[in-house]
């Protein structure tokens, strides 16, 4: 099989799976996605990065990349959650926005050595159109998996579902629709947030947008650090079309703009559009 069929039917299969959003969890190959096998490193060697600066084209909802950088599939403290995506080449980011998640990541491996984060879909890796999603077209969006709590400890048993993560399930409270002694651990989610901002902020970049399922705000701004989030100028969204909304209780999507950068890339001088991505 050549590479590009494994990656047309890696995507295929991706796409399927989140547009079937299907709601039966497998819990198969869990441990599987540990492990960082001979193919996955191939492909990270395949895809190792090259020194130019890369270039965000147009907007989150219509652009392309270039020169995209590969997240590392596995970190100290953070894993991508899908190998099948990964290997589909969904895992690509602008360079800048790689360097501020793995800067965020080495933060919190010092603040909460013990914590693990997953990371969901990025961009393909020259951008473009990326199906299901409508947005993640040019390397400045990344979904990051809501840090779970059960007891008041980490939980990590819906970690390992791979692409139907995206169809899991949260009540407007941020517990587990199918074991409510799962939440969302909202104070991280914060915390998160206000890392990625700080330290996208020493990359030229800053937030341009955060999008939470609308009645979990309330939670969020409610923690310890939601309150600052709460405070700060990171803008989270106020209004979602009813199925973007639905979809934003799993994960959180952050959309990265160069809105504080002095120096701003020629290629990324595009507005942002605001207006609720659907
Ligand atoms: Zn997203």
């Amino acid at each position: 099989m050549t590479s590009n069929k494994i990656q047309f039917t890696g995507a295929k299969k991706i796409g399927l799976s989140l547009l079937l959003l299907l709601s039966v969890p497998t819990f198969l190959n869990a441990q599987e996605r540990l492990r960082v096998d001979y193919e996955i490193m191939e492909y990270m060697q395949l895809k190792s990065n090259d020194d130019t600066a890369s270039a965000a084209i147009g907007t989150v909802g219509n652009g392309t990349l270039k020169h995209a950088k590969l997240m590392p599939y596995k970190g100290k403290n953070f894993i991508y959650f899908d190998r099948d995506s990964y290997l589909a080449g969904r895992g690509f980011l602008h360079g800048s926005v790689r360097n501020s998640v793995l800067t965020t990541y080495d933060s919190l491996s010092r603040a909460l050595p013990h914590r693990y984060f997953n990371i969901m879909e990025c961009s393909n890796e020259h951008g473009g159109e990326m199906f299901p999603h409508k947005t993640h077209q040019n390397g400045m969006s990344i979904d990051f998996m809501m840090p779970l709590i059960k007891n008041n400890k980490p939980y990590y048993a819906l970690d390992t579902i791979g692409a139907t993560h995206y169809a899991l399930n949260f009540d407007d409270d941020g517990k587990y629709t199918r074991d409510p002694s799962v939440s969302i651990d909202f104070n991280l989610v914060a915390r998160k947030i206000l890392l990625l901002d700080y330290f996208a902020r020493q990359n030229g970049l800053n937030i341009f947008k955060v999008i939470i399922k609308i009645e979990l705000k309330d939670e969020l701004f409610a923690t310890e650090y939601g309150k600052l989030l709460k405070a700060s100028d990171i803008y989270v969204v106020q209004g979602l079309s009813p199925l973007i909304n639905a979809l934003h209780d799993d994960h959180f999507h952050i959309d990265f703009g160069h809105t504080y950068s002095k120096t701003p890339q020629a290629e990324s001088t595009e507005p942002f559009d605001r207006v609720p991505v659907e």
